[in-house]
C-alpha cells in the first residue's frame, strides 16, 4: 500500500498514540529518512496486560500491519520490542514471521528514549523526537488500531485492565466514552473500604478519588488502590505541601539523579539541582529549571523508589514544566554528544523488586481477558489527542451509526476525528463532548 494511503486510512480512522500522550499517529507516519520502525511492546508500567494480550492473540494481523508500516515509511526495518520475561508473546511473534529485540525487565523500559538507546544504540537528542535518529515508534495497541484503520475501521474501543484492589481482575475492550464506574461493577467492585482510583498506570496515572472519569483513545488501565499506601500518599499530597517540603527538607543527598532514568540514559537532568534551586531562589537559573522539560515523569525519583526524605521531584518537575510552558520557554537545547551513564547497567530499576518496594506485588499476574464491554449510554470526550479538540459534527437528536464520524479537528490543527462508539441517539453536545445513548433505552 502507498504511504499516502496509508496515512489517510489511519488520519480517517482517527488512530492516536494508545499508550501516552495521544500524539496522532498519520502524523508520525509522514516522518521521511527513517530506517527503523519499532513497535513498543515493553508494557512499561506493572500490572498492564493490554499490549500482551494482543502480541499473543493477534500476533500475526500486528505483523502484517507492521510491514505496512515500515513500507510506508520506507524503513528497512521493523522490530517489536519486548521484554525477556514475555515469552509466549515472544514465541507468536516470531511463528508469525516477526523480528524480535529483546529488553531486561526494567522500570521505565517502555520510555522511547531508553527504548531507542537500548535497541539502536542511537540516543534521541534532548528536547528532541525519535526521528532525529532514524526511528519511528508506535506502541502494539496502537498498532493494532493502525491494522484495523487500513481495513477501514475506525478506532471505537480500548483495551482497559482493570486491576488492584478488585474482586475479579481483568482485561476489557471498552467502548470509548464508558465511565470508570462501568468498569469497576464489571471487575466485582472494590477490595477495600478506601479505595483510590488510577486512570492508567501506578507510576504515571493520574488518581482519582471517585470513579468517575472516562475510557479514552489512551486509556489503557483502571487501577484500584488501598487510601493508605504510599503511592496514594505521593500522588495525591497537596502541591503546595510538595513545593514547600521541596524547599524545607531535602538534604541535597542526590539519590533522586542517581536514580533518575533520564540522567542515566546520558541526558543534563539533576532533579537535586532542580529542588536545590526551588530551595534557594539565588540557584534558580533558567538553565536548571529548563532541565524539568527532560523529565519523563517515571517517578522513580520519588520516595517511592529514591528519595530518602519522601519527597517528589517529579511533581515539582510537572509543576515547572507548566509554569515554563505558560511563560513561552520551549524545550530547546543546544545539540552535543549524548551518551549513556557508565553506571546504567548497574542501576536500573527492577519491576518485580518495584512492584514488592510499591505494595503491588499480590496484584500481579495474567488477567484473563473477559471480553468486550456492553454499555447503553457513552460520554465521548472532544480532547482525545495532543493539539486541538475536535468540533463536533452532530447536534442533540441527531441519529448515529457506531463508527460514524461526529467530531473533527479544527482545520490545519494538529489532531484526529472523533467516531461514535455507540449506536444511538445524540442527547449532549457541549464543549467537554457528546453524549449518545442507544436507541433500545429509549422509552
Ligand atoms: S533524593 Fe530527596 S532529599 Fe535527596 S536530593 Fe533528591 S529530593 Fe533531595
Ligand atoms: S520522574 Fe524523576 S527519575 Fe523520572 S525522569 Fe523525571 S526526574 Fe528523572
Amino acid at each position: 500500500m502507498k504511504a499516502d494511503e496509508v496515512i489517510r486510512k489511519v488520519y480517517e480512522a482517527g488512530v492516536v498514540g494508545a499508550g501516552g500522550a495521544g500524539f496522532p499517529t498519520h502524523v508520525k507516519l509522514q516522518a521521511r529518512k527513517i530506517d527503523t520502525y519499532l513497535i513498543n511492546g515493553a508494557e512499561c508500567e506493572p500490572l498492564l496486560a493490554g499490549d500482551q494480550h494482543l502480541m499473543r492473540e493477534k500476533a500475526a494481523f500486528l505483523q502484517n500491519a507492521a510491514e505496512t508500516v515500515r513500507g510506508a515509511l520506507g524503513a528497512e526495518r521493523a522490530l517489536f520490542v519486548i521484554k525477556k520475561k514475555h515469552v509466549a508473546e515472544r514465541q507468536a511473534l516470531e511463528a508469525a514471521g516477526a523480528a524480535v529485540a529483546v529488553m531486561g525487565d526494567y522500570y521505565p523500559a517502555g520510555d522511547e528514549v531508553i527504548l531507542i538507546e537500548e535497541v539502536t544504540g542511537r540516543i534521541v537528542p534532548e528536547g528532541g523526537l525519535p526521528l532525529a535518529v532514524g526511528v519511528v515508534v508506535n506502541n502494539v495497541e496502537t498498532l493494532y488500531n493502525i491494522g484495523r484503520a487500513l481495513e477501514g475501521i475506525p478506532v471505537t474501543r480500548s483495551w482497559v485492565t482493570v486491576s488492584g484492589a478488585v474482586r475479579e481482575p481483568g482485561l476489557w475492550l471498552v467502548p470509548l466514552g464508558t465511565p470508570a464506574s462501568k468498569l469497576l461493577e464489571l471487575a466485582g467492585g472494590p477490595t477495600e473500604d478506601d479505595p483510590w482510583y488510577v486512570d492508567g498506570g501506578p507510576m504515571t496515572g493520574p488518581y482519582h478519588r471517585e470513579p468517575d472519569f472516562l475510557v479514552t483513545k489512551t486509556s489503557n488501565a483502571l487501577l484500584v488502590l488501598p487510601g493508605r499506601s504510599a503511592l496514594v500518599r505521593y500522588e495525591t499530597m497537596d502541591l503546595e505541601r510538595m513545593i514547600r517540603q521541596a524547599r524545607f527538607a531535602c538534604i541535597q543527598c542526590n539519590q533522586c539523579t542517581v536514580a533518575c532514568s533520564r540522567n542515566l540514559a546520558g541526558y543534563n537532568l539533576e532533579p537535586h539541582r532542580i529542588m536545590r534551586a526551588m530551595a534557594y531562589p539565588e540557584q534558580r537559573t533558567e538553565a536548571v529549571l529548563r532541565q524539568a522539560f527532560l523529565c519523563s515523569d517515571c517517578n522513580l525519583c520519588s520516595g517511592l523508589h529514591a528519595c530518602p526524605m519522601q519527597l517528589s521531584p517529579r511533581r515539582v518537575n510537572q509543576e515547572l514544566k507548566k509554569a515554563l510552558r505558560s511563560q513561552g520557554v520551549t524545550p530547546d537545547f543546544p545539540a552535543r554528544e549524548i551518551r549513556p551513564h557508565p553506571m546504567r547497567p548497574y542501576r536500573l530499576a527492577s519491576t518485580n523488586r518495584l512492584l514488592f518496594r510499591l505494595g503491588l506485588a499480590g496484584y500481579d499476574g495474567h488477567p484473563p481477558f473477559r471480553g468486550e464491554v456492553a454499555v447503553d449510554e457513552v460520554f465521548l470526550p472532544l480532547r482525545q489527542h495532543l493539539g486541538a479538540p475536535c468540533l463536533p459534527l452532530v447536534a442533540v437528536g441527531d441519529v448515529v451509526d457506531e463508527g460514524q464520524v461526529v467530531g473533527e479537528p479544527p482545520e490545519g490543527a494538529l489532531g484526529a476525528p472523533l467516531h461514535a462508539s455507540l449506536a444511538g441517539r445524540v442527547e449532549e453536545v457541549s464543549e467537554r463532548g457528546l453524549k449518545i445513548r442507544s436507541i433500545r433505552t429509549e422509552g
